[in-house]
């Protein structure tokens, strides 16, 4: 991930860890057809499409790894934080 879409932005992007040390929460917006990257929330330049809010997580965080079926298998190979910024999965 580039630190290109990282931003400050307020609280809710701000989470204190354990240590008390403030850690980034990264928040970037893409495009669903064209997958056009933002870090504000415009519209594609390619096709207008309205981009979705996407928060992948820390580097270690289960939502960037694709949803696990009770078998323990993966199912599909889109992470979490993709499912929900598009609607698929609830938060
Ligand atoms: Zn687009």
């Amino acid at each position: 991930m580039s630190s290109k879409f990282m931003r400050l932005n307020g609280q809710e992007t701000v989470r204190q860890t354990v240590a008390g040390l403030p850690e980034l929460v990264e928040i970037f917006y893409l495009c669903p057809r064209c997958l056009e990257p933002a870090d504000e929330p415009l519209p594609c330049p390619r096709c207008g499409g309205e981009r979705v809010m996407c928060r992948p997580g820390a580097a270690n965080d289960p939502v960037r790894k694709p949803l696990i079926a009770a078998t323990g298998e993966f199912r599909g190979r889109a992470p979490v934080w993709w499912l929900r910024a598009i609607g698929a999965l609830a938060n």
